[in-house]
C-alpha cells in the first residue's frame, strides 16, 4: 500500500482531482490518500494559504498528486506552486506531449517530452520598482541548475532510445544567463555521442513547433521558456486539458497537470479530467506500477478515440464526471 498526499487545489482542481483519484483506485493499486489543501479556498476558511499539515504530509509521503492553485495576477501573494517547487527543490518539470488519435488537430505524430528547469530563471521572484514607470526583474541561471535539468533530459533520451535533445535558449541576447545554460548543454552532450544536440533559439522554436513539431523528441529548457512552450505544445495536441506533468526532485515528486485552475469553467463539471488523470498515471509509473499506468493510458486513449464521452474542449458534450466514469469503465 502507498501513502500519497492529495492536494485538490482550487478552481477546477477539486472536480478533476476527485476523478483522477477514482480512476487510480480503479486500477487496483492500493493507496491511502492523505488529503490536505492549500490556496484560495483554504485561505477563505482558515485564513492561511498553506497550512502546516500540507508540509507535514508532503514531507512524510514524498509523493503527491496535486490540482491547480490560483495565483493572483499583477498583485497579491506569490505562487504557491512555485513556492513548493523551490522549497522541495523539485528541479525537473517533466511534461510529455503526445498526439491522441481521434482529436482533430493539424498533426497526428507528436511525441515529445519537455524538461523544464523548475527552480531558477525569472521565477526566483526578485522584482523591484526602480522609479515610477520603471520596474526590473532578476533572471538567475546557475551551472548546477542547468546541468541537472539538461542531464535529466539526456538520461531520459538515452533510456528511451530517443535520437535527439533540443536545447532551447536565447543566448544570442542573454549571453551570460542563457549562454551559461547553452554551454552546459554543449558540455553534457559530449557524454552522449549517440544523441544529437539540437540548439534552437526560443523564437525560432515557436515557429518550428507549429510548422513541424514531429522533428522534436526531447526538449530541455529554462523555466520561463519551458512554461510557455508547454502551453504551445498542449495546443498542438488538442489543448491544456490533455497534458500531464511531474515536478521531480531528489527526494520528492509532485504530479500535476500543465493547466491552471481555469476559473472560467470552475464549478461547472465541464473541465477535461484527462491531464490530471494522466498525471496520476505518471505517478503510478514513478511508484513502479507500470502495468496499472498502462491501463489508464489505454483507457483514456480508447475513450477519446470513441468520442462519445468527451468534454466540450475536445468537441463533445460529456461532463467531467461522465468522461471519467467512461474511463473507469474501460479499466
Ligand atoms: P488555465 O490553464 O487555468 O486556463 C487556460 C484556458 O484553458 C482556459 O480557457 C481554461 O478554461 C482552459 N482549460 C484549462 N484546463 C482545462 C481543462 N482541464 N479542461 C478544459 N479546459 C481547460 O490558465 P489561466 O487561465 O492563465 O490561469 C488560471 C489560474 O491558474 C492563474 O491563477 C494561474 O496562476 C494558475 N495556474 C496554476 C498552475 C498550477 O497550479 N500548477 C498552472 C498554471 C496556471
Amino acid at each position: 500500500m502507498y501513502k500519497i498526499t492529495l492536494i485538490p487545489g482550487d478552481g477546477i482542481g477539486p472536480e478533476i482531482i476527485e476523478t483522477a483519484k477514482n480512476v487510480i483506485d480503479a486500477t487496483g493499486v492500493v493507496i491511502e490518500w492523505d488529503m490536505v489543501n492549500a490556496g484560495l479556498d483554504v485561505y477563505a476558511k482558515e485564513g492561511i494559504l498553506i497550512p502546516q499539515k500540507v508540509y507535514d504530509s508532503l514531507e512524510k509521503n514524498r509523493v503527491a498528486l496535486k490540482g491547480p492553485i490560483t495565483t493572483p495576477i499583477g498583485q497579491g501573494f506569490q505562487s504557491i506552486n512555485v513556492l513548493l517547487r523551490k522549497k522541495y527543490d523539485l528541479f525537473a518539470n517533466i511534461r510529455p506531449v503526445k498526439s491522441i488519435p481521434g482529436i482533430r488537430v493539424p498533426f497526428s505524430n507528436i511525441d515529445l517530452v519537455i524538461f523544464r528547469e523548475n527552480t531558477e530563471d525569472l521565477y526566483i521572484g526578485i522584482e523591484k520598482m526602480i522609479s515610477p514607470g520603471i520596474a526590473e526583474a532578476a533572471k538567475r541561471i546557475t551551472e548546477k541548475g542547468s546541468r541537472r535539468i539538461i542531464q535529466a533530459a539526456f538520461d531520459y533520451a538515452k533510456a528511451n532510445h530517443k535520437s535527439k535533445v533540443a536545447v532551447v535558449h536565447k543566448a544570442n541576447i542573454m549571453k551570460l544567463t542563457d549562454g551559461l545554460f547553452l554551454a552546459c548543454a554543449r558540455d553534457i552532450a559530449k557524454a552522449y555521442p549517440e544523441i544529437q544536440l539540437q540548439e534552437v533559439i526560443v523564437d525560432n522554436m515557436c515557429m518550428q513547433l507549429v510548422m513541424n513539431p514531429a522533428q522534436f523528441e526531447v526538449i530541455a529548457t529554462t523555466n520561463l521558456y519551458g512554461d510557455i512552450l508547454s502551453d504551445l505544445c498542449a495546443g498542438l495536441v488538442g489543448g491544456l486539458g490533455l497534458v500531464p506533468g511531474a515536478n521531480i526532485g531528489n527526494s520528492m515528486a509532485i504530479f500535476e497537470a500543465v493547466h491552471g485552475s481555469a476559473p472560467d469553467i470552475a464549478g461547472k463539471n465541464a473541465a477535461n479530467p484527462t491531464a490530471v488523470i494522466l498525471s496520476g498515471a505518471m505517478m503510478l509509473e514513478h511508484l513502479g506500477e507500470k502495468d496499472s499506468a498502462d491501463l489508464i493510458y489505454l483507457a483514456v486513449k480508447e475513450i477519446i478515440q470513441q468520442g462519445e464521452h468527451i468534454t466540450k474542449d475536445l468537441g463533445g458534450n460529456a461532463t467531467t464526471t461522465e468522461m471519467s466514469r467512461a474511463i473507469i469503465e474501460k479499466i
